[in-house]
């Protein structure tokens, strides 16, 4: 079954308004194995809206409209589908709808004004949707084979009449030996082109699955789609789930909608492991991503935000004699930090993040987006840290934006036993390492 989504209002093709109804419809109806052909937005213009409807009602099995349904002199959904459904003749009053708004204004304790009996109208062929939610009845008909639904654009008022009205629908059009099933997986610390190079033999636009990439946030996904009976789409996802999985490894780390900081979350929880944060250019950004998971108690045990060279001396007991040797920014003050607050939170992992967030460069000429990035983890009785030093590009939030991500990817690879050794994307090799309590700043000095 092939869907179209149109989306109607002047306030949406003037971009006053983000057309979400489109994007939520889409995802409702592939999560039911139906597909959307296309999307079509056109303002609140009855011949525009006609002849929208008229194209994309003949290309597909089912045709969705949001917006227009309202009241007032602008709103011509019911007239432009009515073009479409029974050209040169009036819409017809429908009488249950009628009492259906009159009880709508009634139970608020106003008179309906007159204005909205137009809401009442439909065409010919059409049969009205109750609106419990508001004024604006939806109209659902069917053309030469394709089912067609008007809804109301108010989300609030749209997404229950595709629950009650549409889905019900779809289940008596739609066969079971066919269905969409889809998948992701993600990764991160991996350029997109190399990704997508790593899986370039799944991403031919004729195969099932069909596999395609997407960056958004330094975040690549891989989407998968499989069509066929239920089993045999299963089968084949779960086959390509793990053969991406296997070509971006170790950067991959979840699947479906898991975000990083909760698949860390959960290889901590797991492991039984806890992790403090000492963050510095990030500004307690890791820590709010990590604590954003619910649950994060189990693991996460607390940090500092050491802003300044003497924040970072009073709470962390970074020796000042670090900044003006090397700088706030730099390899030693970030083991420095991972390392002291590792003793001081008594967990099992710290992750430290000191670097220029930009836009302009610091510390006698150290670039914006550069950024040192500690992990100091217990082994037994010792301690091993290891510093990645890393150039990101972008803006001031981007920089942070990943600092914080590479931070958890780090710590990631440490609980999947992978080690530092593998280079992530923006990473200015060299990778340090060091055994023993404070041997990292030792080293350094
Ligand atoms: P009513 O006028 O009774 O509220 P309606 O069906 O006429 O219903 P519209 O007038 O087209 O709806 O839109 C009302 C409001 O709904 C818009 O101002 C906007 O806030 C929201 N809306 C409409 N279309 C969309 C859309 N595609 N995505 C997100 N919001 C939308
Ligand atoms: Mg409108």
């Amino acid at each position: 079954m092939q869907a179209s989504i149109l989306a109607i209002g002047d306030e949406l093709t003037l971009g006053q308004c983000v057309d979400t109804n489109s994007a939520w419809l889409a995802e409702q109806l592939l999560a039911r194995s139906v597909e959307t052909r296309e999307h079509r937005t056109v303002g609140d213009d009855r011949a525009a809206i006609a002849a929208a409807i008229r194209e994309l009602a003949g290309a597909s099995d089912l045709l969705l409209i949001t917006g227009g349904l309202g009241p007032t002199e602008d709103d011509v959904t019911r007239e432009g589908l009515a073009d479409v459904l029974t050209p040169g003749r009036e819409l017809v009053t429908d009488e249950a709808a009628v009492a259906e708004i009159r009880r709508w204004f009634d139970g608020r304790g106003s008179r309906m004004p007159e204005r909205n009996l137009v809401q009442a109208l439909r065409p010919e062929t059409a049969r009205c949707l109750p609106n419990p939610r508001g004024t604006a009845p939806g109209l659902a008909a069917e053309r030469d084979g394709c089912l067609i639904f008007a809804l109301p654009g108010p989300p609030r008022e749209m997404q229950p009449m595709f629950r009650e009205h549409v889905i019900a629908a779809l289940k008596t059009a739609q066969s079971d030996d066919h269905v969409i099933l889809t998948a992701k997986v993600n990764a991160y610390g991996v350029g997109e082109s190399s990704a997508a190079e790593k899986i370039i033999t799944m991403t031919a636009r004729d195969r099932n699955p069909l596999v395609g990439t997407t960056a958004s946030e330094g975040i690549i996904s891989a989407r998968i789609r499989a069509t066929g009976t239920a089993a045999e789409a299963q089968r084949l996802i779960d086959e390509t789930i793990e053969r991406v999985e296997r070509a971006w490894k170790p950067f991959a780390f979840s699947r479906s909608d898991t975000a990083l900081p909760e698949a860390v979350g959960r290889l901590l929880r797991d492991a039984g492991r806890t992790v403090v944060t000492a963050e510095s250019c990030t500004g307690g950004w890791l820590g709010k991503l990590i604590v954003d998971i619910p649950g994060s108690s189990d693991y996460y045990l607390g940090g500092w935000v050491t802003y300044t060279n003497a924040m970072k001396t009073a709470c962390l007991g970074v020796e000042p004699r670090l900044f003006g040797e090397f700088g706030a920014v730099s390899e030693q003050v970030a083991a420095a930090m991972a390392e002291s607050a590792l003793a001081a939170g008594g967990s099992d992992h710290a992750l430290s993040i000191t670097g220029i967030a930009g836009p302009e460069p610091s510390e006698g000429g150290k670039p914006a987006g550069l950024v040192y990035i500690g992990l100091a983890s217990r082994r037994g009785d010792s301690v091993e840290t290891c510093v990645r030093r890393f150039r990101f590009p972008g803006e001031r939030g981007t920089v942070r934006d990943r600092s914080c991500k590479s931070a958890l990817q780090m710590l990631r690879f440490e609980l999947i036993g992978e080690g530092q050794r593998r280079p992530m994307l923006w990473e200015a090799r060299d990778v340090t390492r060091s055994g023993g309590k404070a041997a990292g700043v030792a080293d350094g000095l």
